[in-house]
């Protein structure tokens, strides 16, 4: 392993992957098809690594957003069926036949620029993608589906594996409009169903939907944050038929311990004056590691299972934290995850910086290693 100087660093439980996903293998009594959702660096946990985890757990198919993700994963040799869900240009379609990576489509000029880029002998496999209210990409009406269908029917090159659609509300309490977008959903397959034709692979939920509507889910589901561990919604635990295993943890450690005097300011603007004698704590991570400035407005971090202020402004590549006492250089901080019983979630920092769970390990960048682990867990 490369030699890691840096004592910041993200660490993640490849066994709490494994798990999530086999609790929703579980819950869907192993009928159908679990697509571990990989994007954007494995929501910031390493794509590579946690796709392996997810296979190992039972899922069967790997999802991302972009044509150079899947190719990350195809040149790492992994060779579970990958699928493109956004939109990828069609001089794309050549190598993706040629990986066999799927790719999504909704528009018939598409397939027609996307089958001159396919050499003779591979054939490309397409998910059509069906917008029934997100109103971000796919075709609206069934009438278009069918002119899409169509179209991948007459080109030997074309090959259709799915059709999908993508909820905007699966993760709310209120259901009204997931109702109405599961309706146009089964409406479509109904149709198509009626007229015999043959789609390997129906999807339409999420982790939400996964978990919490698992008798419309049809043949595949598409786990993404729950897969890590983490609610789609902070408001939603309640709602969940089983509990998660939270998978990364961001530790760190004091760089720097100092006692300073009442009255002294610490780091930029001095905006934090210290009101008596006190021990400060220096980390090393900052916002140019994602951990974002606004983090000092009420967080904390753990040192020896208490909960410590985050002080004074958050500097690009340090903070500063207020100590109870006096405590060595190298001690280890924690700022997600769990220290001798005390524990900081994914959860509780997206709430406080009034923002959702997807977004905080995706905001860590790579000048924070990544390290995996297998712990077994009760
Ligand atoms: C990101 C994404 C998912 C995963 O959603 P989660 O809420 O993270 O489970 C599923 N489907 C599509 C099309 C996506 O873009």
């Amino acid at each position: 392993m490369e030699q890691l100087y840096r004592e910041t660093w993200i660490e993640v439980d490849k066994e709490a992957i494994k798990q999530n996903v086999a609790s929703l293998d579980r819950l869907h009594h192993g009928e159908r098809q679990i697509m571990a959702v990989v994007k954007a660096n494995g929501y910031g946990h390493g794509a590579i690594e946690v796709a392996k985890a997810a296979l190992d757990g039972g899922a069967t198919v790997l999802g991302t957003a972009l044509l150079e993700e899947a190719i990350e994963l195809r040149e790492d040799g992994i060779v579970a069926p990958i699928v493109v869900l956004g939109r990828t240009d069609a001089s794309g379609a050549g190598v993706a036949a040629k990986l066999d990576i799927a790719l999504a489509t909704f528009q018939r000029e598409w397939l027609v620029s996307a089958k001159e880029h396919i050499e003779p002998g591979h054939s490309l496999k397409l998910h059509v993608k069906y917008d029934t209210g997100m109103g971000r990409i796919g075709v609206r009406s069934i009438e278009e589906v069918q002119e899409v269908l169509t179209a991948i029917d007459e080109e030997s090159c074309l090959e259709l594996e799915g059709l999908f659609t993508h909820f905007a509300t699966a993760d709310e309490l209120d259901l009204t409009y997931y109702k109405e977008q599961q309706h146009r959903f089964d409406e479509l397959v109904n149709v198509l169903k009626s007229e015999n034709r043959q789609i390997p692979l129906i999807h339409c939920a999420n982790s939400a939907a996964s978990m919490r509507f698992k008798d419309a889910c049809y043949n595949m589901v598409r786990f993404g944050i729950s897969m890590y561990g983490l609610l789609p919604a902070t408001d939603l635990e309640a709602e969940l038929p089983f509990s998660l295993a939270p998978a990364l943890s961001l530790y760190s450690h004091l760089s720097h311990v100092k006692h300073v005097n009442s009255g002294s300011k610490i780091s930029y603007g001095g905006t934090y004056t210290a009101t008596q004698d006190e021990w400060i704590g220096t980390v090393p991570i900052g916002y140019g590691d994602g951990w974002i400035r606004s983090n000092a407005n009420g967080g904390e971090v753990i040192i020896d299972g208490v909960r410590l202020p985050i002080i004074g402004r958050i500097c690009m590549d340090q903070m500063m934290v207020r100590l109870p006492k006096e405590m060595p250089v190298g001690k280890r901080v924690t700022l997600i995850g769990e220290d001798n019983k005390e524990r900081i979630t994914i959860e509780e920092i997206a709430d406080r910086l009034g923002t959702i769970t997807y977004e905080i390990p995706c905001l860590i960048t790579n000048r924070v290693p990544r390290r995996y682990v297998q712990k077994t867990l009760s």
